[in-house]
Parts: C-alpha cells; sequence; structure tokens
C-alpha cells in the first residue's frame, strides 16, 4: 500500500527539542502510559526502545497512569530512563472502579457464561476496567487536560525503526486525528452486542455520521477467517489499540462522550468484554472522516504476538516482514487489507 510518506526532520532545527526549551518545536502532546508498579521492567524496555528510536530527539514527556499510587522506585527508574520530562499521576476512583449500575449478579453469570465461551480475560475484573478506562476515560484525566496529542505505549512492546520526524508535529500538520500500527479481528463472543447498542446509537443521533465514514469497514466480515461470523453485523476489525498516537479532541467530542456514555450505561464493558480497541475503532469509523486516520507503516513494532515490520535500512531486529512469526493463525488474524480496501490503498 502507498501510505503518504511521512516528510523527514521536518521541524528540526538545531537544539530546539531540548526538554528543557519553553521555544522547542515540540507541539502539545505526550507519550502516555497506564501500567502497574510490577511492570517495572517490562515498561522500562518499551522506553529503552521508543527512546533510543525516537524520542530522544525530540523529547516528548511521558505521562504514566496508574489506579494504585506508583512506588518511588518505579518514579526513580521511569525518569532515569528518558532525558525529557516524566509525570505520575492516579486514576480518579470513579473512572475505575465499577459503576453503578452495574448489577453485579448478572456480572457474575455473564463471566462464567463468556469463559465457557473462551473469551479471554473475561473472569478479570481489572481488565474489564482497564478498557473501560481507556475507551472513555483516560482523555477526561485532569492531567491531559491541556494535552491535544498522545501516542499510547504499553510495558513490553518493541520499536525497531529509526524514525527521524516529529510524529506528533506531522499528525498536526496532516491533519490527523488517529495512527494506528497493526489492524486485527477480535473474537466476535467478546462484543457480541456492541454493534446491535452502536446501531441503536445511531437511529438516535444520526447526525453523528461522518460523510467520510468507514462504515462499510466496518461492516465488512468477507475476510474473516472463521467462515465469515461477524460479531452481529461488526467484523471486528479494529486498530490493534496498544499503539496509538492520537488527538484527544476525537475522544473528548461531543459525539464521542455521547456515545462512550451510551456504551457505558448499556453495561457491556462488563456482561461481555467490550475491548478499547474495537470500540474506540468503531467510534473513528462512524463519526471520523477515514482520511484522517492514518497508518504508520514506518514505525516498526511489535506487542506479542503481532509485528509491523517495514523493509528499511532503518529498521533493526524487527523480524523481516508483516506477522513474520510465520504461524498461518496470526497472518489470518491481520485484516489491514480490508482496511486498504475501504481507503482506497491497494
Ligand atoms: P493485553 O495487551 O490486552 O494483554 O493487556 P495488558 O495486560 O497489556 O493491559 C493493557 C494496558 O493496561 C497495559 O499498559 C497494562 O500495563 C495496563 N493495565 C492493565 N490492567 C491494569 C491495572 O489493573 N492497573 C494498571 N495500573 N494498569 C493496568
Ligand atoms: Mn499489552
Amino acid at each position: 500500500p502507498s501510505g503518504e510518506p511521512p516528510e523527514p526532520l521536518r521541524r528540526v532545527s538545531g537544539n530546539n527539542y531540548d526538554p528543557d526549551n519553553e521555544n522547542s518545536d515540540r507541539i502539545n502532546a505526550t507519550i502516555l502510559s497506564l501500567v502497574r508498579n510490577e511492570e517495572l521492567h517490562d515498561i522500562l524496555q518499551s522506553m529503552r526502545d521508543l527512546e533510543r528510536t525516537w524520542n530522544h530527539k525530540f523529547n516528548y514527556p511521558w505521562t504514566f497512569f496508574n489506579d494504585v499510587p506508583f512506588t518511588e522506585e518505579f518514579k526513580e527508574k521511569t525518569t532515569a530512563a528518558t532525558k525529557a520530562k516524566t509525570s505520575y499521576h492516579l486514576v480518579p476512583k470513579e473512572h475505575w472502579e465499577i459503576p453503578s449500575w452495574i448489577n453485579m449478579d448478572l456480572y457474575h453469570e455473564s463471566v462464567a457464561l463468556l469463559r465457557a465461551q473462551k473469551v479471554q480475560y473475561m473472569e478479570k475484573t481489572s481488565y474489564h476496567q482497564m478498557c473501560r478506562w481507556n475507551s472513555g476515560l483516560f482523555s477526561q484525566h485532569p492531567a491531559l487536560a491541556t494535552t491535544q496529542y498522545y501516542w499510547r505505549v504499553e510495558p513490553n512492546v518493541h520499536f525497531f525503526c529509526d524514525v527521524d520526524y516529529d510524529v506528533f508535529g506531522w499528525m498536526q500538520d496532516h491533519n490527523k486525528t488517529y495512527g494506528f500500527n497493526i489492524n486485527i479481528y477480535d473474537s466476535a463472543e467478546s462484543v457480541a452486542t456492541l454493534w446491535p447498542e452502536t446501531m441503536k446509537f445511531m437511529k438516535d443521533h444520526p447526525e453523528y455520521l461522518n460523510e467520510g465514514n468507514a462504515l462499510k469497514w466496518l461492516e465488512d466480515g468477507s475476510h474473516r477467517p472463521d467462515n465469515k461470523k461477524t460479531a452481529n453485523g461488526y467484523s471486528t476489525c479494529h486498530f490493534w489499540s496498544n499503539f496509538e498516537v492520537g488527538d484527544l479532541s476525537f475522544w473528548r467530542s461531543e459525539a464521542y462522550r455521547d456515545y462512550f456514555d451510551h456504551l457505558d450505561r448499556s453495561g457491556g464493558f462488563f456482561y461481555e468484554r467490550w475491548g478499547d480497541a474495537p470500540v474506540h475503532s468503531v467510534a473513528l469509523g462512524l463519526f471520523e472522516d477515514k482520511s484522517k486516520i492514518h497508518w504508520f507503516r514506518d514505525i516498526g513494532y511489535q506487542h506479542i504476538p503481532f509485528f509491523n515490520c517495514p523493509t528499511s535500512p532503518k529498521c533493526t531486529g524487527c523480524q523481516g516482514g508483516r506477522f513474520t512469526d510465520g504461524a498461518a493463525w496470526l497472518q489470518r488474524e491481520d485484516c489491514r487489507p480490508v482496511w486498504f480496501k475501504h481507503v482506497g490503498m491497494d
């Protein structure tokens, strides 16, 4: 596919990206990570890679979130891993706790039911809380109130390629809302009622459908490996959200706030196991112009078990091709071609 090639070193002029330079070319943006104290070693791995390949040139601040206070060791070691500024924030209880309208008996029954259908992480309450927070609440955190762009980074991910331009600046200059790296299918059982619930919402709010939407992409289950079975009309193809570079304005827009509240009230973050990736992807596909969604083909990336490996001398250690693990099931999960088909990239 022929993505727009980023313009290298577009904004760099001398030392103006120094961490303390108040007049640097950095735009209003942060790298952010929701992470547990126990994952210190793993987030240091991610930091090392992103600092080495990109951020040591641009020094965007790192913003860390946790549902419990960070340990001193966590703060010291992560601060030592970058020249850029770091800050540490607690997730407010009302953003994390199971909301009052969730029926706990129904929750426990649903867990038993969907576990039997092999829905991954169904039994892990904190996983549901994390997905809900990443879906609709991270953008509401007071620590991000004046921030516009973010790059989400998880523990134990790998970055393989030197990236020589200001990724955030590029997003702004090209009027992009969202950047992704990997596109895969989800288990239909984890989001069984997400699409019906979404259709209910759209019936009440047809005005939120963007003219340049990607509705056809969301509904295109023709490439799904398991006999074209969609999740009640949603193909489940989604931008894999452990990597996201995005504009927070989208998650704060009226359309998205209304949509998230609707989904949240319906209980699907707990009675099913709606992931933040399908929720974000459905919203982007409906409320945003698809031309504002960008595939970062040039950012070599791995979150187990998937890779994005560009063929480029700028990359080292990547596995040399897309989804190169060799296992057929990994290849079948890749739904990037469906996205390219619907946005007219071949
Ligand atoms: P997976 O990638 O879907 O297997 O899920 P992860 O375990 O990687 O979780 C996704 C992200 O949320 C990672 O950045 C985790 O560090 C973070 N996360 C998940 N659960 C919790 C939690 O209970 N507390 C905190 N602070 N972070 C969490
Ligand atoms: Mn992860």
